[in-house]
């Protein structure tokens, strides 16, 4: 899979990396599109949460999420190693700070499926102005209803309290930068290739571009004295 970049000339050197944050009322579809992007682009960096939740059948330690008892958890925070952290159907979850570091700081764009809550965090710190959010919505509440059932991963009593808590998540759906309806899988995972395409060839996400134009000067100039 080739970058998703359009440079015959590079204007990424030294780029400090995006931080593209999915939001979404649990079942509507940000683990799948998360994935999506990730075949897309395998240089993105997916951000590994810790969790103090129980592993569902198939989730793989430290790939899928870093299963944490809740006092580890609880020392992470406490050591300032959380990039954000929130309380979500009664568990604990946040982002490891290190990863995120080490990656933006080596140009590469970190990719987060996390809650409102961890999203805003994100926003208010340091790192605020690096970030991308998108907000996934689904077509209807009876559809969102339906992905949660087929995904087959819960049992009834976590269904309805993910569907209780659904209003919840939804309703911050205005902070975000971009708000896309999941209806048709495939073409809300165009929709957000496209953001991130256009998020990348943002003016300040292309520190070379300076000394691109500073040749196109040297050349122009070249051209007139010649
Ligand atoms: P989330 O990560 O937001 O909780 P998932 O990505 O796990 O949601 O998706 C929930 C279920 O819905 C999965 O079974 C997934 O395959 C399915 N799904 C995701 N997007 C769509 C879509 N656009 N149309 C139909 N089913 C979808
Ligand atoms: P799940 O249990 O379905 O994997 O995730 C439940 C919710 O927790 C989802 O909305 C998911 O985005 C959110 N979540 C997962 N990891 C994190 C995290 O590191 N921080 C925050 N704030 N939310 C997270």
């Amino acid at each position: 899979m080739t970058m998703p970049t359009d440079a015959k000339v590079s204007t990424s050197g030294g780029r400090r990396g995006l931080l593209i944050i999915l939001s979404s009322p649990s079942g509507a579809g940000k683990s799948t599109l998360a994935r999506r992007l990730m075949d897309w682009d395998p240089t993105l960096r997916f951000s590994v949460s810790a969790t103090t939740r129980a592993p569902r059948p198939g989730e793989v330690d430290g790939q899928d999420y870093r299963f944490l008892t809740e006092p580890a958890f609880k020392k992470l925070v406490a050591d300032g190693a959380m990039l954000e952290h929130a309380h979500v159907f009664g568990n604990f979850y946040g982002s490891p700070m290190a990863p995120v570091q080490e990656a933006i700081e080596a140009g590469r764009d970190v990719l987060f499926d996390i809650d409102w809550q961890g999203a805003q965090q994100i926003r208010n710190s340091v790192l605020g102005r690096h970030t991308l959010s998108v907000f996934i919505l689904p077509p209807s509440i009876p559809e969102l209803r339906r992905r949660l059932v087929s995904r087959g991963q819960d049992g009834p009593e976590v269904i309805a309290k993910r569907m209780q808590k659904s209003w919840d998540e939804i309703s911050h759906w205005d902070g975000y930068d971009y708000v896309l309806v999941n209806d048709d899988l495939d073409a809300t995972f165009e929709r957000l290739r496209t953001i991130v395409t256009a998020e990348r060839l943002r003016r300040p996400q292309q520190p070379g571009l300076a000394a691109h134009v500073r040749r196109l000067h040297e050349e122009f100039e070249e051209g007139t004295t010649a």
